[in-house]
């Protein structure tokens, strides 16, 4: 079946007690057992619940996956993969990265021995280079937060499988509507649920995607030890929003493309990053991997932080916000934002200038959402 369909219907058949079309909110912590040890399946909502059984056989179809693990947030997700890894081991994390992945790796990784080292990930044969003996898992983004670069899917899988290394990929900002990285090769899916999948700024979550059985039950094993599990509400949250995935990421998508190319000829703004503009550095990659560009654009404004404060305070339909995916136009300051828990110096190095904006463009009617823009950038000019 279809994606469309897969969305709607995998994982979400109808209630077999009752017939009610949407999987029921299975508010409840325990569960009768018929005998001692002899239960219908679930035991403790720590361990299982239904409407999040609903949730992971969900996530794994959408990714194309044999295993679906749904967390209480995007980072506890982030953090089940990490807990993979033992004392002396390497991640290699692509340079541009989630702010709040650089946190956890520097923060709290770092000092359980897990060392993190960063390299460009839009560059294959760096990463071979620095993937030494130590190195267990590569951890990349494509498209990256903020600023858009495209990492070779195919490319990365096959320098990881030869070297017996973990590939984990953050899918957030492309959704698995627009890119699936397990058929690409890669062994990890993660995602933010808050973003995207959920698409309607309402719930906080996280899901680990596979096909491994042995990372599955490693993986199981530290969600229910662990414990980082969402709650029924906020699993029926994510089951609502992918059911309409497929048609808001086409509408954010098209609105996207239309503002990237909107900004782009604005004499206020230096640069745009955007996949799906012609003659950026991943926009043929882009092309190849995925079948959308999706609706994050970033662009560096001319005249630094006092543009952008103008910029920001002229803006009526945009809010300004952390997070993304949302069906309402958000816009954020990386630098002191998303990404201020990188250091400032480390900052630069990564090419997140003071100018940098970052749009997570809606589904509102574009000629609004361009207007403005539009009237945003002006005021910057008159100044
Ligand atoms: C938001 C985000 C995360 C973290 O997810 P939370 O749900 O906020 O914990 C991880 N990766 C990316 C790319 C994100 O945008």
């Amino acid at each position: 079946m279809k994606f469309e369909t897969r969305a709607i219907h995998d994982g979400q058949p109808p209630d077999p007690a009752t017939g009610a079309v949407i999987v029921p909110v299975y508010q409840t912590s325990t569960y009768e057992q018929d005998a001692v040890g002899r239960h219908r399946g679930f035991e403790y909502s720590r361990t299982g619940n239904p409407t999040r059984t609903a949730l992971e056989t969900a996530l794994a179809s959408l990714e194309g996956g044999r295993h679906g693990l749904a967390y209480a947030s995007g980072v506890a997700a982030t953090a089940a993969v990490f807990s993979l890894l033992s004392p002396g081991d390497r991640i290699l994390a692509g340079t541009d990265l989630y702010g709040g992945t650089y946190r956890l790796l520097e923060k709290i990784f770092r000092k359980w021995g897990i060392d993190a080292a960063y390299v460009d990930a839009s560059d294959p044969e760096a990463v071979a280079a620095a993937a030494d003996d130590r190195t267990r898992m590569i951890w990349i983004e494509t498209p990256t937060n903020p600023l858009l670069q495209l990492a070779d899917l195919k490319a990365l899988a096959v320098i990881a499988r030869e070297r017996a290394i973990t590939l984990a990929v953050d899918n957030t900002f492309a959704t698995p509507f627009f890119q699936r990285p397990l058929e690409e090769g890669a062994d990890i899916v993660v995602h933010s649920t808050t973003k995207y999948l959920g698409g309607h700024s309402d719930v906080v979550g996280g899901a680990v995607v596979i096909n491994d059985d042995k990372i599955h039950s490693a993986l199981q094993t530290y969600q229910n030890a662990a414990g980082a599990v969402p709650g029924p509400w906020d699993c029926w949250l994510v089951l609502r929003g992918i059911k309409t995935l497929a048609a808001r990421m086409k509408v954010h998508d098209e609105n996207a493309r239309r503002l990237a190319g909107f900004l782009e000829k604005s004499p206020a703004v230096e640069r745009v990053y955007y996949p799906g503009l012609a003659g950026q550095p991943g926009h043929e990659l882009a092309r190849r991997q995925m079948t959308g560009f999706g609706g994050m654009i970033s662009f560096d404004l001319k005249g630094g932080f006092a543009a952008v404060e103008r910029f920001l305070e002229a803006l009526k339909l945009f809010i300004l916000a952390e997070s993304l995916g949302g069906v309402e136009s958000l816009v954020c300051y990386p630098p002191r934002m998303t990404h201020g828990a990188i250091p400032s110096e480390e900052r630069r190095k990564r090419g997140i200038g003071d100018g940098l904006i970052r749009l997570s463009v809606g589904i509102e009617h574009p000629d609004d959402l361009e207007e403005d823009l539009r009237q945003a950038l002006e005021k910057i000019e008159k100044r």
